[in-house]
């Protein structure tokens, strides 16, 4: 099977960022809780608990006496403020691009302009952006677009991971509403190449794997972009999710498959998914020979 990785697939700037600010407080021995998730993808997760650097989700579960790492996703404005007032030894490991959302909507709100996030409401990344501007809009739907209030001016950001082309869709439903659009394309440059990537390779292969974790938001879009592309799209978590006979029988008789991965998915895991395809006849015998059982219970 010929196998063709996206140009551009797995970790991004800021999760590389991110990793690196810990792994330098690790060398130093550092006591490190993060707080929320670091990044959306379970084997990092559990890589750095391995290490000892769990994560908290609330101020409760906070040990002072702990240095305490701000996922990339940022945290919302009066959390940081209370930590801060507590003294906590703070490293913000947010991205930058998360963080130029939360000026920008601060700036917007100020000028009492109606701020509208296009993004899922329910991720941290929005939940953060949405408190730098408490009266902000959420939406995520061109039905969410339509019910927005009349006003002279809207300023539209979007999440980071947003799909470019759905925004492109939400901004003129917005215009329906408002005589003037402030329009920042917040959707950071890492996720407009993975999709562009992927959207670019996608028709051109017999199936996809898109490979990364369930609650990344990237990812999602990477598999729907994927999909609208090449119908024979497939999501998985990890690699070891590949070793499953159902899956091997649908896939066994193509001749091709694109990889992509979402920006918390680390290069190994790409590479094995690789070495997997590359070696499927050899892996499809063993399995139904029984050799191979034990990956069928990761
Ligand atoms: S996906 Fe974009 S915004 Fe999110 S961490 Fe990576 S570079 Fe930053």
């Amino acid at each position: 099977m010929k196998v063709y990785i996206a140009d551009e697939a797995g970790f991004c700037f800021g999760v590389k960022r991110a990793l690196n600010l810990i792994a330098r407080l690790n060398e130093k021995n550092q006591n490190v809780q993060i707080f929320g998730q670091l990044i959306h993808n379970r084997t990092v997760l559990k890589n750095l608990e391995k290490k000892g650097i769990g994560y908290i989700e609330s101020l409760e579960e906070l040990d002072p006496g702990k240095k305490l790492v701000i996922r990339t996703h940022g945290i919302p404005k009066d959390v940081e403020s209370e930590l801060r007032k507590q003294n906590i030894d703070i490293l913000d490991a947010t991205c930058p691009f998360v963080k130029k959302i939360h000026r920008i909507v601060e700036k917007i709100d100020g000028k009492k302009i109606r701020v509208v996030i296009v993004g899922d409401g329910n991720h941290p990344e929005v939940i953060a952006a949405k408190s730098y501007a408490p009266g902000a809009d959420v939406i995520n739907s061109v039905a969410e677009a339509e019910k927005i209030k009349k006003s002279k001016t809207i300023g539209v950001v979007a999440q980071t991971t947003l799909n470019s082309d759905f925004f492109k869709k939400i901004v003129p439903v917005l215009l329906d509403n408002a005589e003037k659009i402030e329009i920042h394309n917040t959707i950071c440059h890492a996720t407009r190449i993975r999709q562009k990537a992927i959207k670019k390779l996608a028709p051109q292969v017999d199936f996809v794997i898109v490979v990364g974790g369930k609650r990344s938001s990237n990812t999602r879009k990477l598999f729907e972009i994927a999909l609208e592309k090449n119908p024979n799209t497939f999501l998985i978590e990890k690699s070891s999710d590949l070793y499953n006979l159902d899956f091997i029988d649908r896939v066994s008789f193509f001749k091709s498959v694109g990889i992509t991965a979402g920006a918390s998915t680390p290069p190994d895991e790409i590479e094995k998914i690789k070495g997997f395809f590359n070696n499927l006849e050899n892996i499809e015998k063993e399995i139904k020979n029984g050799r191979t059982k034990r990956n069928f219970q990761h």
